[in-house]
Formats: C-alpha cells, sequence, structure tokens
C-alpha cells in the first residue's frame, strides 16, 4: 500500500466508508481535476459523473476561483456576520437573492447543507413564537428524504439506516409522510399532497412549524414530482399556517435546467436551503434564503432577532468565491447549458433503460438522475436480499472503478446508481458519461447472471 493511503488508513476518519473499502489499496486517491475530469495519483484520467458529490457545478481546476480566494485571504481573510459585515456576503446574498425566485430575499450563512437544514427549521421556529404561534415546533419530511447529518438535520432526515445508531439522540419533533415515487400523473402527485394534510390534521396545525422537502428529492433515486403537486403543496402549507421549505441543497444553481427547482415547479417557498453548488464547492458554503414576510415578522417582534449563528457564517472567503462562481456561471450561461444538452442526457439516460434488462427505471430531469437495478425486467424479477447485499457491498464500487468513473452507488430503499455530470458537460461528455455508466450495468448485469 502506498505511503499515502497507509496515512489515511492510520490518521483520517472516512465520512459514511466501510473500513474494508478505506483500507483497499484501490481506494481512490485524486490529486487533479480539470472540467469534468479528475486524475488520480497514479495518473489515471476519471470522469467525475456526480460533480464530486453533486456540488461542482462549473467543474474543476478553475484558477479564476482560486484566484479570487486568495486575494479576498489577502485582503481580508476573516469577519463575522455577528453585529458586523464585510463586503463579500452582502455582495453573496444580494446576488444569491436576485437569482432566487419570488420575495426570496434575505440570506442567513452557514458552512453546510447540515447546517443550512438545521437553520431553516430553527428560522420557522423562531418566526412562529415571533408571531406568538408558541405551539408550532414539529416538522414534516418525506419517506427517504435526506436533509443532512448534524443531529438536528439528522432528526429531519428519513433514511432509516442513517438514524438507527443514533435515535435515543435524535430530537421527536418530526413526521414523515410519502414522497413522490412512482406519482406519475397529477392525481397521484395531489394524492401524496393530501397525505401531507392528512399528517398536518392528524397533528394539529397549531404544532406543525414547517413542510421540508426537495423539489427533487435525492434519497430513493432523482423522484421527480408530477405536475401540480408542488403549487398544491404551497396551496395546503398556507391554509394551515405552516412554512414551507424548498431544500435545494442539491437542486439549487442550476442541476435540474433552472437557478431553483422551485421555479421550475412554480412556487415561490418560505424558505429555501441551500449549499453545494453555490460556490460550486471551491469553498464551504450554505444557507437558508428567506421571504420578506419571514423576516419582517421577526424584526417587528420582542425577540427581535434570529437566535442563530456560527463563527464561518459569511465567511469573506467563501462568499467572496460563491460571487465569482455565480458570476462566472452567468456569463458563462452554464444554467443555459444545460437547458441545451438535458433532452440529449435524458435520451441517453432513457437508452440505458432499453438496453439493459436489468435496469428497473431511470428516474430524473436536467443534470440529475438516478438508474435503478433489478434482477430481470423480461422476468418480472427483482434483486434478491443476497444481490443487492453484494451489488452495495462493493461490486457496483468496483464496476464504477472499472470504467474510470466517479458516480455512486445508492442503497437508499433500492439498488441504484446517483448520476449528476457538471453542468458544463456538453455532448461529448454527457456521451461519454453515458458510455460509462453502460459499461458499469453490463458488468452488474453479468455478475448478476
Ligand atoms: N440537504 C440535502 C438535500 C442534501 O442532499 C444534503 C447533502 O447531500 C444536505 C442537506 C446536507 O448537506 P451537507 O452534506 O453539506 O451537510
Amino acid at each position: 500500500m502506498s505511503d499515502i493511503r497507509d496515512a489515511a488508513r492510520r490518521h483520517l476518519i472516512p465520512h459514511f466508508t466501510k473500513a474494508e473499502a478505506w483500507q483497499s489499496p484501490q481506494l481512490p486517491v485524486y490529486v487533479r481535476g480539470d472540467g469534468a475530469y479528475l486524475w488520480d495519483d497514479a495518473g489515471r484520467q476519471v470522469l467525475d459523473g456526480l460533480s464530486g458529490l453533486f456540488c461542482v457545478q462549473i467543474g474543476h481546476g478553475r484558477a479564476d476561483l482560486g484566484a479570487v480566494a486568495a486575494k479576498q485571504m489577502e485582503t481580508l481573510a476573516f469577519t463575522t456576520n455577528w453585529g458586523v459585515v464585510s463586503p463579500p456576503s452582502i455582495e453573496a446574498a444580494a446576488l444569491i437573492a436576485e437569482l432566487a425566485p419570488g420575495d426570496l430575499e434575505h440570506v442567513f450563512f452557514v458552512s453546510s447543507g447540515s447546517e443550512a437544514v438545521e437553520s431553516a427549521a430553527k428560522l420557522a421556529r423562531n418566526y412562529h413564537v415571533a408571531r406568538g404561534d408558541e405551539g408550532r415546533y414539529k416538522v414534516i419530511s418525506r419517506e427517504w428524504a435526506y436533509h443532512g447529518t448534524t443531529l438536528g438535520a439528522l432528526s429531519i432526515t428519513a433514511v432509516p439506516r442513517l438514524r438507527a445508531p443514533f435515535l435515543p439522540m435524535l430530537w421527536d419533533g418530526v413526521r414523515n409522510v410519502p414522497n413522490t415515487l412512482h406519482a406519475t400523473t397529477k392525481e397521484q402527485g395531489l394524492e401524496r399532497v393530501r397525505a401531507i394534510e392528512e399528517k398536518i390534521l392528524e397533528e394539529g396545525p397549531e404544532t406543525v412549524a414547517l413542510v421540508i422537502a426537495e423539489p427533487v428529492q435525492n434519497g430513493r433515486g432523482a423522484l421527480v414530482p408530477p405536475d401540480g403537486y408542488w403549487p398544491e403543496l404551497r396551496r395546503i402549507c398556507d391554509k394551515y399556517g405552516v412554512l414551507l421549505c424548498a431544500d435545494e441543497v442539491i437542486n439549487g444553481f442550476g442541476r435540474l435546467g433552472a437557478w431553483f427547482g422551485s421555479e421550475l415547479f412554480g412556487v415561490v417557498p418560505d424558505l429555501l436551503t441551500f449549499a453545494k453548488g453555490v460556490t460550486s464547492a471551491y469553498a464551504p458554503l450554505g444557507g437558508v434564503i428567506a421571504t420578506n414576510k419571514v423576516v419582517d415578522e421577526i424584526a417587528a417582534s420582542p425577540l427581535a432577532s434570529f437566535v442563530h449563528g456560527s463563527t464561518f457564517g459569511g465567511h469573506p472567503v467563501a462568499t467572496a468565491v460563491a460571487v465569482a462562481n455565480l458570476m462566472a456561471m452567468r456569463e458563462e450561461g452554464v444554467v443555459e447549458n444545460v437547458v441545451a444538452h438535458k433532452d440529449h442526457l435524458a435520451n441517453r439516460m432513457r437508452d440505458l433503460h432499453d438496453t439493459y434488462d436489468v435496469v428497473k427505471e431511470v428516474r430524473g430531469m436536467g443534470y440529475f438522475y438516478a438508474v435503478e437495478l433489478m434482477g430481470s425486467r423480461a422476468a418480472g424479477r427483482d434483486l434478491t436480499a443476497d444481490e443487492s447485499a453484494g451489488l452495495l457491498g462493493g461490486e457496483l464500487t468496483r464496476f464504477i472503478r472499472e470504467a474510470a468513473l466517479h458516480i455512486r452507488a445508492d442503497d437508499r430503499g433500492a439498488t441504484m446508481l446517483a448520476i449528476a455530470p457538471p453542468l458544463i458537460c456538453g455532448t461529448d461528455e454527457l456521451d461519454d458519461l453515458a458510455t460509462r455508466v453502460a459499461q458499469v450495468i453490463e458488468k452488474a448485469a453479468a455478475w448478476l447472471a
């Protein structure tokens, strides 16, 4: 084992990685990136089909973003957003507000998506308390939704395997409702919203603070809602005085072919959480955007402030990078690039379904897809528990590595591949992606046979 892998094994605690994979001599060590490609320590070129982790919108290797970070560090490396402020966080907030739909005008910065989700939950509670609506504290999230891993965010996350070891530490104010899996017609979508309404009524609307949902949900594999779902969800939340948060940590900043998913689905949520793509991951930054209504109520209340904060919220370097990234994305037409090529990717993804008998379903939109596997479509046979365990226990990861590809084997409720290429990809890279994903599926089919 090379020294670098040995040092990783001895000194780094990996995130969500089994010891066997971490200790493997095959552990990928990436040393450089350019556009949609990564290079490992042996000089092997790998296609980044996951944008790092749904975040490198503008692609790798942008020296201009590095230069902005360096300049900001030299000028003013740090100040908080507590009582004082510096220009980059103001500029970033103004730019994000300009891009966000409707009157989502006010930005609270943190450093990750989990913190963004926790901030949204606290902001909702703070809002209701400011209105004298002290009884509202519960949060409603959807089955299989991933909203982060810190204890507050994990309480809202609805992925059983991630929660199980920590159950005694989790907050019990969260209720789960159905997601939109296999809801394809408008009527089916409205039924799923009715389930949310029923949950609000069952709990008592006077106890419910917030409904949180991703426009297209990642957990359970790129669940695209049917037409009418989001406007109806907006209507139901308004009817019962519940705030609505769109978690756009993945969806936001172009992933679906618009700056925000909420825009595509025709709603203005009260709160919108973001992270990842806001800086194209060149610096850690997250946040929650709030409407005038939310912020004005809090400002006018005896509390007169959002009772929440963190040292690095609005960090000058991260926010300067966000401004540079968003300006570059705008000037270079990165979102327009997704719009121009999304049908091409959709066709290539559909081809995978049509070509391979082990593909159960392909779901997604924009540059965001999930490929769900099964035993045989022709025979109507699902994967056995042993087959799923084998594929998810390392075989899929091996096939992905052999295809010189960076995508993810996803076990949240099914056996899936998660695909989310950088938003700068054109036809060539998307074809390359589809070819490499096909290799992975072919190997999975051979392994199953
Ligand atoms: N919300 C959603 C929808 C996410 O996909 C994620 C992470 O993938 C999070 C929240 C948590 O973000 P982070 O990993 O930055 O804490």
